[in-house]
């Protein structure tokens, strides 16, 4: 099994970078911030209180993250792994992920993080803002998002590095050249 974790800031490629790495190694694709839409989509409860925090760029409450995980995570089957994109965001999310996984014998073989100057990462968001239709991608709510993230996700970064599992890399550029070096460097790692 092959289990990455796709992290970086806001608009740093996650979800593109995602749909490669999910069909070069089967990969089952979970993106979090995709759930949570289709769960305000869909006008569930869940959904009606996660639109709350959206919108203003917060963090869902962790206890719903997790809980909404372990559903996921069970639809995996014909799958080589899992690619967690928006997740872990925090560091009792990173725990609670170690914990689901270790329960069927899995773990975590890499985080890889994509590195974008903030300047770039505002440019891109407000660029998707144009076309998304998101209520997020909108400047206050931009902002919010980074500030969440150098405070609440940045310290998830020490968890894996503190297991060797974090893999940096260069998310500027183009999309296949970032697809290629994810690819080379996981490779490498795992000495394919
Ligand atoms: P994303 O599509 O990954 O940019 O996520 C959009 C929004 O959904 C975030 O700004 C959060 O409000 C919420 N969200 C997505 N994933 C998580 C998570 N793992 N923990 C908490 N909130 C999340």
């Amino acid at each position: 099994m092959l289990n990455l974790i796709i992290f970086g800031a806001p608009g740093s490629g996650k979800g593109t970078q995602s749909e490669y790495l999910e069909k070069n190694y089967n990969l089952y694709h979970i993106s979090t911030g995709d759930v949570l839409r289709e769960e305000i989509r869909k006008h569930t409860p869940l959904g009606e209180t996660a639109k709350r925090y959206i919108d203003q760029g917060h963090l869902v409450p962790d206890d719903l993250i997790i809980e909404m995980l372990k559903g996921v995570i069970s639809r995996a089957n014909g799958y080589e792994g899992f690619i967690f994109d928006g997740f872990p965001r925090t560091v009792i999310q990173a725990e609670a992920l170690t914990k689901m996984l270790n329960e069927s014998g899995q773990e975590v073989d890499l985080l890889i993080d994509l590195n974008v100057p903030e300047d770039m990462l505002i440019d891109r968001l407000l660029q998707r803002g144009k076309v998304s239709g998101r209520s997020d991608d909108n400047e206050v709510a931009i902002k919010q998002r980074l500030q969440v993230y150098h405070e609440q996700t940045y310290p998830v970064i020490d968890y894996y590095k503190r297991v060797r599992k974090h893999l940096p890399v260069d998310g500027t550029g183009s999309i296949e050249e970032i697809a290629r070096s994810i690819v080379e460097k996981v490779d490498a790692h795992l000495g394919r």
